[in-house]
């Protein structure tokens, strides 16, 4: 084996592969995370995370994931951050990962490359992506002060990002395709008792259409058959997500909705290669479950490489 041949490598920066990567740098287990641009993962774009112990009074997640980069930049994590798309071939024992500029090898990986948001797919949708279009309100929210905005989805992500929409917005209103909301209850309440959120149910959006921003959302009545052209500034679309396994596709088990199927261990059907987060098929997508996963994982890598003959023994407790 090549003597530049890693021990693992991390694919994502999110609270999985971040909470990985401070397990084995702790370890001192010769480790690298690979992250497409910036870090962090789609937790960085929650207005509040108010469901991670530790932070009675929630925390931003793009805080949460800054102080769990603080923490992995203290044990001497090594990023590199790409911007093309990767592929994974496996090569013997070995698992190469090909970038724009070179490849990584690894004996052990551990994917943690997380989910993007769903695009509908409707006319307008492409044309005004970026122009009134978003798919992450905590970032674009402060662009449409007073201004009347549109969320679609019923989640929680559709719910908790509609109440951070109505601090800036004079009126959120949230199409959602059945008559009842997806999210958690708590959420829920909060929707009810917001006065600048209202719903359009059995509703869904067909068209967007403008000039050079969005203008309008043409909406459907899925049970009255009634269409209405509602007059919007902004569209923030939460319909779920889908996993970004492309890279995967042929390489290791994936589940009929593309997320990677594991075993107890969070090991994929290929020996040595572990899932982590929100990209694992798993029913519970949360951050502190993708941290939770991410240790789980290394500790699974760590026992790989000891079963190949690479590292100590691994104990555990650390
Ligand atoms: P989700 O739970 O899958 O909800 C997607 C929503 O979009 C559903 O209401 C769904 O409608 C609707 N939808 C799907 N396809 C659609 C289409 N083509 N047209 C119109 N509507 C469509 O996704 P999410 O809200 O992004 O949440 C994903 C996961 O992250 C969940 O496990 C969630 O609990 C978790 N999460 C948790 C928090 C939190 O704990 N605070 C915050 C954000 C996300 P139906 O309801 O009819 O299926």
């Amino acid at each position: 084996m090549p003597e530049q041949t890693r021990d693992v490598a991390i694919i994502g920066g999110g609270p999985a592969g971040l909470t990985a990567g401070l397990y084995l740098c702790r370890a001192k287990i010769d480790t690298i995370l690979l992250e497409q641009q910036l870090t962090g993962g789609q937790a960085v774009n929650s207005p509040l995370i108010e469901n991670y112990p530790g932070f009675p009074e929630g925390i931003s997640g793009a805080e949460l994931v800054e102080r769990m980069k603080a923490q992995v930049d203290r044990f001497g994590l090594e990023i590199k951050t790409f911007s093309k798309a990767m592929k994974l071939v496996l090569d013997d024992q070995v698992k190469v990962i090909s970038l724009e500029d070179g490849e990584i090898r690894a004996r052990s990986v551990i994917v943690t490359s997380g989910r993007s948001p769903r695009k509908m797919g409707i006319p307008g949708e492409d044309t005004y992506t970026g122009r009134g279009i978003s798919y992450c309100a905590t970032c674009d929210a402060p662009l449409f002060k007073d201004k009347v905005v549109m969320v679609i989805g019923g989640g929680d992500a559709a719910v908790e990002e509609a109440l951070h929409l109505a601090r800036f917005a004079s009126k959120v209103i949230l199409v959602h395709r059945r008559d009842q909301l997806r999210a958690s209850d708590y959420l829920q309440e909060r929707a009810h008792s917001e006065p600048k959120l209202e719903f359009m149910w059995n509703s869904e959006v067909t068209e967007i259409t403008g000039g050079d921003v969005v203008k309008s959302a043409s909406v459907f009545n899925n049970v009255t058959s009634e269409r209405t052209e509602v007059p919007v500034s902004g569209i923030f679309f939460y319909v779920g997500n889908v996993p970004n396994t492309d890279f995967l596709v042929d390489v290791v088990e994936l589940d009929e909705t593309g997320y990677v199927v594991t075993d107890n261990n969070l090991e994929s059907s290929v020996p040595g290669i572990f899932a982590a987060g929100d990209v694992r098929a798993n029913r519970f997508k949360q951050v502190i479950v993708a941290a939770a996963e991410g240790a789980l994982a290394s500790a699974g890598a760590q026992r790989f490489l000891e079963s190949v003959g690479v590292r100590q023994a691994y104990e555990g407790g650390h």
